[in-house]
């Protein structure tokens, strides 16, 4: 019997057939493919045990199980299918997220340009509907919501009535779940909303080591980042490096239940036990040959590209970390996400000043290419993210990133588009079907897609290569061909939209558009 079950909708509890960048694929609707061979492609059923306990999960929901059980209550992690099961007996409903309703990049964009509802959104809102939490809150009990994305249910007020949601947590809930499920076993009224501050943020110690493995053999490095880019929501948390010990015991976890791929997870991968932002070669090579006593194979989750730079500069220390990857599992490359974010010296120092350092945010460029350069000598790919709609972004911003990106060709990358949406679009559909995209997005829009569909097919082979993904791979190779035919046939339009557009004949349009959808 459990008092407290942890959970989510499909979207998210999935290992993605064990290829997290197939994860990518849940921010965005269904496309060109029925909803349910997208989901099955990116979003399978995991393994679960015979109580409907997934065998991986996501690692923020077990941070949260390890929370409850090592304080003593009886808390779990349950598939959403299982759900009925437990309903009539447990006390609270915990559901964590990454972006419950879609407000996040990417999936905002894919929604706004294509005004369709991405499927992480459509499944967290079926879970919140279905027949099992509604009969559970009609039993009387209590649902927790929490996660990164919790700041989203400041804009769904409503939804808070009208699903019967009890609290909602901001932050780093650690210590907080505690408390508040004591609380409910105690008949006691709990909050409606927490927001963490820096008091109830867990020090090094108080954050606990999971119970059961995480999805794809995560294991947290650190918490918080140094480089305080103005839009990022993670310099908000204080910066902590998790202990060698810790991440080791998580590790063994991991391998204990036969989860033997380690995905090292950090918002900079290169900065464990660094020295401010100039990584550090030993902390890094201890890290490594750590985890590699263990995991068959090992990944990266992010790194930022001056890191790489500083890295490799000093002491060649991405080549040895790679080479002592490669010798000892036998893979041949890694993936990594990161952030390029814009190609414009004078943008990234307004908004991300910390981003290039220790260098000077006029070389963010230079830097930005010399990254791709050694991640392609060294085997490292990345798949890096452009922002676009910035606060003080103007159209010569654009032209720079364009430039970027042409010149970033002939590294092997993916580069995927973020854009800000306003909020206003995603909340009001009139808004949402009026949004149009300014010509300088949709130049450096179509450079993403030209970059990443010349790579995608190679470097898709090469990452689906085991003969586990052939189905999967089958599937992805098919979709890139829809796309291509899809990008073949828009080209001529969009060319001649773009060259009308640089003789403005789009500006007055734009500018109308803008005035009527802001009336
Ligand atoms: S480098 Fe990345 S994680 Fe760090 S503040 Fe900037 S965007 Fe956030």
């Amino acid at each position: 019997m459990l008092d407290f079950i942890i959970t989510v909708d499909r979207s998210l509890m999935t290992n993605h057939h064990g290829k997290e960048f197939i994860g990518f694929m849940t921010t965005s609707p269904a496309v060109g493919l029925p909803e349910w061979l997208w989901m099955w492609i990116c979003a399978p059923r995991p393994k679960c045990d015979k109580f409907g306990r997934p065998i991986e999960a996501p690692y923020g929901l077990r941070k949260i199980e390890a929370a409850l059980v090592s304080a003593g209550f009886r808390a779990a992690i349950v598939d959403p299918d299982y759900l009925p099961r437990y309903i009539k007996s447990a006390k609270a409903l915990l559901i964590g997220h990454h972006d419950f309703f879609a407000f996040c990049a990417p999936s905002n964009v894919w929604w706004a340009i294509t005004k369709r509802e991405p499927v992480n959104r459509k499944y967290f809102i079926k879970l919140m509907e279905s027949r099992p939490v509604r009969e559970f809150k009609e039993r009387g009990g209590k649902i927790i919501i929490g996660g990164p994305a919790a700041w989203q249910w400041l804009h769904v007020e409503d939804l808070w009535e009208k699903w019967g949601v009890d609290c909602v947590i901001d932050g780093e809930a650690e210590k907080v779940i505690v408390k508040i499920c004591e609380k409910i076993l105690n008949g006691e009224p709990i909050p409606k909303y927490v927001f963490i501050g820096p008091e109830e943020v867990p020090s090094i110690e108080e954050i606990p080591v999971i119970v059961k493995p995480s999805v794809n053999g995560l294991v947290e490095l650190m918490r918080g980042c140094p480089r305080h880019c103005s839009f990022c929501s993670v310099t908000l948390r204080p910066l902590r490096y998790i202990p060698l010990e810790k991440i080791e015991a998580e590790i063994q976890v991991n391998i204990r239940y036969g989860i033997r791929h380690i995905l090292l997870h950090s918002e900079d991968v290169l900065l464990y036990g660094a020295d401010g932002v100039r990584p550090r070669e030993q902390p890094l090579l201890k890290l490594h040959e750590t985890a590699l006593r263990y995991a068959e194979t090992l990944g990266w989750s992010h790194v930022s590209l001056s890191a790489v730079v500083y890295a490799q500069r000093n002491g060649r220390v991405l080549s040895k970390l790679t080479d002592m990857i490669f010798s000892k599992t036998g893979q041949r490359f890694i993936g990594v996400q990161t952030g390029i974010e814009t190609g414009s010296p004078r943008l990234a120092k307004i908004i991300m000043p910390g981003k290039s350092a220790p260098y000077p945010s006029e070389k963010w460029p230079e830097i930005v290419e010399e990254a791709f350069s050694i991640m392609a000598d060294c085997n490292v790919v990345p798949a890096a993210t452009i922002i676009l709609n910035l606060p003080k972004e103007t159209p010569d911003d654009c032209v720079k990133t364009a430039e970027l990106i042409d010149r970033l060709r002939p590294y092997p990358s993916l580069i995927v588009p973020m854009y800000l949406v306003p909020m206003g679009v995603l909340k009001d559909k009139r808004a949402l079907l009026a949004f149009k995209i300014k010509p300088e997005h949709v130049d450096v829009m179509w450079k993403c897609l030209e970059h990443s569909l010349y790579w995608a097919p190679r470097l898709a082979s090469m990452y689906l290569s085991d003969r586990r993904s052939a189905p999967v791979r089958m599937m992805i190779s098919l979709f890139l061909k829809l796309i291509e035919w899809k990008k073949r046939s828009l080209e001529k339009k969009i060319r001649e939209y773009l060259e009308m557009a640089s003789e403005g004949a789009y500006e007055h349009k734009a500018v109308e558009e803008e005035e009527a959808v802001a009336t």
